[in-house]
């Protein structure tokens, strides 16, 4: 049952959310981005602004100097300056070579503007020689500064100096900058909330879906369509759940197969024992219910002990020591050991030539190999020749074993099913109760084994059989 979550925990979700973070990311980046951009527009208004307003205060000065030179030759000291000259927003200094102040107009700070016009000069010590042009942020004026030469030679500076910005262009490029900054930022961040939940709701499907797998329904599956990232995520993750199923399967599938093999010779035992128990029988009968409940006691401890080993296996539990081998040793020591089984049941055991055949391997697991294979080659040789041919051998740089027999083969149908575990080609000839207690009756995992064996090794097991020729089984691996 799905439990409602509450308004405190969505929001403090939502503060640890991805979605968040790439908000806060994007809307960071986005007003670093703006306040780039409306610096660079602001000085340069601000630069185009500058330049405009001291070309034309520069080009009126030009024009009154004229005017001035008369003014300033008619009147001398006394200086009155033509009205018609000036705008009212204007200041206006006229100063001798002395320093001293002719004639002012416009503000109270007009000691301080002649003073910059005096230190700027860029030769202090012959006056008034070029034109200078400033600007003052604090008055938000312009002032350009040109010497006028009077008639009788005296040199003389003119200082003009009018608004920056009269139409307040700089005020409203700020607002207009400011505003349209707020807007963008807003939309962005609508847009940008859209943006981050739409990117990671493919994620929250997946999480959805990995939360609603439980143990017993591995058949669920993300399917998400995209190719992007998060596609190929969720596509890693339905494999990994297939694989998961097909494990999960496999499980089942053993544990099945082998309460099943288990439950046959129990019964078997318990029918038999039950049997001789239920009255007096002769020693004959006696004999044979002992002989049956031995033999079912023989196949179910080699049952179990291919079980362990293959539980062990599949662990990771049995410990590969490798080190270099040689195969044709590993094949002499296995046809030692099973030289008296293979007397027992009239098997002939040949070995063809037995040259070096040097490997990487854990000499324990490939003996367990190698002798798996020859007594599978003893046990299902039938008929009144049984031979069992043990070779070993390098070729293209492959060393490889192999064992072959004249046995009845093995139809074309069962090769590909031969190494499934609890795969027995004849059922009834492997569960035939055997009197030869040391023959393993069946169980269908030797293959298995011997196959685990060899892909632990890097190595591959191929059988050549048909029905009526006898079996042939290598295993090739890596030659030193
Ligand atoms: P089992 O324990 O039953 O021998 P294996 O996994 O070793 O199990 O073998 C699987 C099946 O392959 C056997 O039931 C048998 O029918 C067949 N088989 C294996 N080796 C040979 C062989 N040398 N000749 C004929 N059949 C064989």
């Amino acid at each position: 049952m799905k439990t409602p979550i509450s308004f405190k925990k969505r929001v403090i979700a939502f503060f640890h959310s991805i979605r968040f973070r790439l908000l806060l990311w994007f809307t960071a980046i986005l007003v670093l981005v703006m306040f780039v951009f409306s610096a660079f527009i602001y000085f340069n208004q601000v630069r185009d602004l500058d330049d405009d307003a001291l070309g034309r205060i520069s080009s009126r000065l030009n024009g009154m100097q004229d005017s001035l030179r008369i003014s300033l030759h008619q009147q001398g000291e006394q200086l009155v300056l033509p009205d018609n000259l000036f705008q009212d927003s204007d200041i206006f200094v006229l100063v001798n070579s002395k320093g001293q102040i002719l004639a002012s107009r416009g503000t109270t700070s007009v000691q301080e503007i002649v003073q910059h016009a005096i230190n700027d000069r860029p030769q202090p010590q012959e006056p008034f020689e070029n034109k200078i042009a400033w600007v003052n942020r604090d008055l938000g004026y312009g002032f350009v500064a040109a010497p006028i030469f009077g008639e009788s030679g005296q040199t003389s500076l003119t200082i003009l100096g009018s608004p920056l910005d009269p139409s307040g262009r700089i005020k409203s490029l700020v607002i207009n900058l400011l505003l349209g900054g707020l807007i963008t930022l807003i939309i962005a961040l609508g847009g940008g909330f859209w943006l981050a939940d739409r990117a990671m709701r493919p994620v929250r499907t997946i999480t959805h879906t990995a939360r609603n797998i439980s143990e017993s329904d591995l058949s669920r599956r993300i399917n998400l369509e995209g190719k992007d990232e998060i596609g190929e995520l969720a596509n890693t993750f339905d494999n990994m759940l297939a694989r998961l199923q097909a494990a999960f399967e496999r499980q089942r599938q053993f544990v099945a197969d082998a309460s099943h093999e288990l439950r046959t010779p129990l019964t078997i035992v318990n029918l038999e024992a039950s049997r001789a128990l239920a009255a007096r029988r002769s020693p004959q009968e006696y004999k044979r219910a002992l002989q049956v409940i031995h033999s079912e006691n023989d196949f179910m401890s080699h049952l179990v002990n291919d079980l362990l080993t293959l539980a062990r296996m599949d662990n990771g539990q049995v410990p590969l020591e490798k080190s270099p081998i040689d195969l044709s040793d590993v094949a002499v020591d296995a046809i030692d050991r099973l030289t008296p089984l293979a007397a027992r049941k009239d098997v002939k055991l040949e070995t063809g030539e037995l040259p070096e055949a040097r490997m990487l391997g854990d000499r324990q697991s490939l003996l367990q190999m190698v002798s798996n294979l020859i007594e599978n080659a003893i046990k299902y040789t039938a008929g009144n020749d049984k031979r069992v041919c043990i070779e070993t051998g390098v070729t293209d740089d492959c060393a490889w074993v192999r064992v072959s027999d004249n046995g009845p083969g093995i139809a074309p149908e069962h090769i590909p099913h031969l190494f499934d575990r609890f795969y027995r080609v004849d059922e009834a000839r492997a569960r035939a109760t055997d009197e030869d207690a040391e023959t393993p009756t069946g169980s269908g995992l030797g293959l298995s084994i011997i196959q685990w064996i060899a892909q632990a090794h890097g190595g591959e097991v191929h059988v050549e059989s048909a029905p009526g020729n006898g079996s042939s089984f290598e295993v090739r691996f890596e030659a030193l």
